[in-house]
């Protein structure tokens, strides 16, 4: 990584921090999913960051990928992850929280579990590490806490307009003895009390471009020109497409996605539909040590 490279994600990472910082200020229960996540995005881009991928705002069993669409009436409750990216020029930084809006102690100590998963893998991760090992310290937190880490979803690597690099960070000891080499992670735990595997859920909203082809409909190809333009190969919603384009958006990124242009991500749900609680922060490991970005 040169220093340009790293002054970008340092930067990321410390807009990353007071978003948190703020959305951890806006959350209450019963406040609307859909005022949380554009309030959130909209301090990423007042603090000068970009938006690495639609906020995610997901309740309870599901894991993961929940963003509210444009109509959503869903308001916050139960056992809530925020999963946020931010990223500048293309370096990004993943981060997430999980918060108890029952007041309920189960919660409380998934949440905890998690975290704590988070800060012990922290410790463990650096240059030349064999993979397994940062699995392995999250799995075990999570045990002996009384939790199931969820094996199949990971931390990864990242790189430049890229959320997944490649590289997986493993929530257990997959047996991976490949080294880390210097580059940018991020790394997230999740914890269950549940049988620690998610399913492909309901479609998301959430989208990717995938690659260019020929496609007949006039506001498909409007809408992927606006896409590369603004989000290149980052993620992107369907909120923010019928932002700029209206409902009708929604039959041509239908389209888009039938023809391979684009993919939609899954709604990631816990197996036995228990609940689950995260916690991920990013960093960037060079020759001499290991950054913690946000
Ligand atoms: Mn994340
Ligand atoms: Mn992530």
């Amino acid at each position: 990584m040169n220093p340009k490279e790293i002054e970008y994600y340092s930067k990321a990472g410390r807009i990353a921090k007071q978003v948190k910082e703020y959305a951890k200020s806006i959350i209450k229960k019963g406040t609307s999913l859909l005022e949380i996540a554009e309030k959130i995005e909209s301090k990423i881009v007042e603090l000068n960051g970009e938006i690495a991928f639609p906020v995610n705002l997901s309740i309870d069993d599901v894991a993961a990928h929940y963003t509210p669409s444009y109509d959503d009436k869903t308001t916050a409750s139960g056992l809530l992850k925020v999963d946020i990216g931010v990223h500048v020029n293309g370096y990004i930084s993943d981060t997430a929280f999980s918060v108890d809006l029952e007041n309920n102690d189960e919660n409380k100590k998934l949440i905890l579990a998690a975290e704590q998963a988070l800060e012990q893998a922290i410790k463990t991760i650096k240059k030349d590490i064999e993979i397994w090992k940062i699995g392995e310290v999250i799995q075990k937190t999570i045990i002996d806490e009384g939790f199931s880490p969820v094996i199949n979803l990971s931390g990864h690597g990242l790189s430049e307009y890229n959320v997944h690099s490649g590289i997986t960070i493993p929530n257990c000891n997959n047996n991976n003895s490949k080294v880390l080499e210097t580059g940018a992670y991020a790394v997230e735990p999740f914890a269950t009390t549940g049988q620690g595997m998610v399913y492909d859920g309901k479609p998301s909203g959430i989208y990717q471009f995938i690659e260019k082809k020929a496609i007949r409909d006039n506001l498909s190809r409007k809408i992927i020109e606006h896409v590369e333009k603004n989000y290149r190969t980052l993620p992107f919603c369907s909120r923010w497409i019928i932002k700029e384009f209206g409902t009708r958006a929604l039959l041509s990124l239908n389209l888009l996605e039938k023809a391979g242009i684009v993919k939609q991500f899954s709604q990631l749900v816990e197996k036995s539909h228990k609940k689950v609680s995260q916690a991920e922060l990013s960093v960037i490991i060079t020759e001499k040590k290991v950054e913690v970005l946000d």
